[in-house]
């Protein structure tokens, strides 16, 4: 034995690092100029203003971050889908309106009112524990919505004029937004979306019959306020858009001038050649179709790579497409690089552009939502709290 001494940080040569530093290789780089230029788009386009949706932790980028951007790119509100999401922004110095999208339960009252989140309602029940909350002089700001025929919350229509009646009846709550959502607005052809709207401007006559004719008036989410123009009223409820994100395959953001957020990066963990016919990965679902390169990365399904895409979608090698290949792991999946030598270390795009030999190359969310048969929304949702988030561009 030679005495060999194991090098220790600080020590060269060889690779060091700091005890408490990310050794991870694999980031969600997330461009917030690129979140203040969409909700800036989507204001433009629509003619109104823009709540921004940061629910699910802004969709998988960050809630806190994606709501500073939105703001920067004139958002005039913030939604949330959880009383905890509105804290969290709330403990983080935000002091923007914010929209609570559903009722909690009738316990969760105090809290919302405490955190001065403003509550979309629509059971009297709900209405009554916020008028508990509030007094003539103080009334709790509520947003009323109307069901239009989505059928998951809102008030139904046999129930409009009773719950109109009694919100206009109740001193310590002030009805400041009247609203209701779309089932389909991300199909353009959908007939249904006209009946909705139709049906919302019976339920906004009937408000105003009542002398609610509060000045925010919203239906539209991004599909809605991009594509159905009678959507649009004085505000819109933006939320995959503003990530740069497709609503459907029919509603794409890259044609309404909006730009992916997010970039996902790994780097290649493990390289070796392999010989035709070798099979790769459980179940041996896959095997090499001639002598080549085969890349491991250190991601798998346990970060939000869905294991039903192994085999369907491109990962960016140094800039080249390259076929993700076999069965993929819960922390590790392989990558077929053929006749093109790959080197442990090496840079690869799993969501996002790199430049490389034939120019720049484009993997998106739109792609894996495909290959997966869901949405961009889960795609980006499902990226894992494991993979650090990194925030560039001012907000
Ligand atoms: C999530 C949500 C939105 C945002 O929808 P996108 O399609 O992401 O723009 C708008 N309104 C309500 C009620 C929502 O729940």
């Amino acid at each position: 034995m030679s005495g060999h001494v194991h090098p220790t940080p600080g020590d060269a040569p060889g690779p060091t690092t700091t005890d408490d530093a990310p050794l991870r290789p694999t980031v969600a780089e997330v461009d917030l100029g690129a979140i203040a230029h969409n909700v800036r788009r989507i204001g433009e386009v629509a003619g109104a203003q823009v709540c921004a949706v940061v629910k699910a932790d802004g969709y998988g980028h960050g809630a806190v971050e994606a709501a500073r951007a939105a703001l920067t790119g004139g958002a005039t509100w913030l939604a949330v889908a959880l009383v905890e999401e509105g804290e969290e922004l709330r403990r983080a110095g935000i002091d923007a309106p914010i929209l609570l999208l559903a009722e909690p339960p009738v316990v969760a009252a105090r809290r919302l009112v405490a955190a001065g989140l403003t509550p979309v309602a629509y059971s009297t029940e709900f209405v009554d524990a916020l008028a508990a909350l509030g007094s003539p002089a103080s009334p709790v700001e509520v947003h009323v919505k109307a069901d239009t025929g989505m059928h998951r919350v809102g008030v139904p229509r046999e129930a409009w004029a009773d719950v109109l009646d009694h919100v206009a009846d109740l001193e310590a709550v002030r009805v400041t937004g009247l609203m209701t959502h779309l089932a389909r607005a991300d199909e353009p052809g959908a007939t249904t979306t006209d009946d909705q709207l139709d049906a919302f401007d019976e339920f906004l006559a009937m408000a105003a019959d009542r002398g609610l004719r509060p000045e925010l008036v919203h239906a539209a989410n991004t599909a809605g306020a991009l594509v159905w123009p009678r959507a649009r009223h004085t505000m819109v409820r933006a939320g995959i858009g503003i990530y740069g994100l497709s609503p459907s395959a029919e509603v794409r953001a890259a044609e309404h001038g909006l730009r992916p957020a997010l970039t996902w990066r790994t780097r290649v963990s493990f390289a070796k050649r392999v010989h035709r016919g070798d099979a790769a990965s459980y179940g041996h679902r896959w095997s090499a179709p001639a002598d080549g390169w085969l890349a491991t990365l250190p991601v798998g399904y346990a970060d939000g790579v869905p294991r039903v895409v192994g085999g369907r979608v491109d990962v960016l090698v140094g800039g080249r497409r390259k076929p993700m290949v076999g069965t993929v792991c819960m922390d590790q999946v392989v990558v077929w690089c053929g006749d093109d030598e790959v080197a442990r270390d090496e840079e690869v795009v799993l969501l996002g552009v790199a430049d490389g030999p034939d120019g720049r190359q484009h993997v998106s969310a739109e792609d894996w939502a495909e290959a997966a048969g869901t949405i961009t929304y889960e795609i980006s949702c499902g990226i894992q709290r494991r993979v650090p988030r990194i925030h560039v561009g001012v907000g």
